[in-house]
């Protein structure tokens, strides 16, 4: 899907945010179920908050989201080695 109207808008960025609303792309997958997203035309950040709802994506939330992320992938990496050496037993 190729998006025609992104280089002979004319509009202002923001004025056409305001019309046709947010093209928001995802920028960083920061763990399953929290996301960082970017408008395409006004670069307005968002970040999925803990309760499933978008909220701006501010300073402080991209040192939670930097923080989450950290402790989703050390996660992984414990799941993937337990598969290999945990006794699920005792
Ligand atoms: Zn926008």
């Amino acid at each position: 899907m190729k998006n025609s109207t992104q280089k002979k808008a004319s509009l202002p960025t923001k004025l056409y945010c305001n019309l046709f609303g947010h093209s928001y792309e995802v920028t960083k997958q920061v763990t399953y179920h929290v996301k960082e997203y970017k408008c395409k035309h006004c670069n307005r950040e968002l970040t999925t908050y803990s309760n499933g709802n978008l909220v701006e994506l501010t300073p402080k939330f991209k040192e939670i989201n930097s923080i989450l992320n950290r402790i989703h992938s050390s996660k992984q990496e414990r799941l993937k080695r337990r598969t290999y050496s945990e006794p699920s037993f005792q």
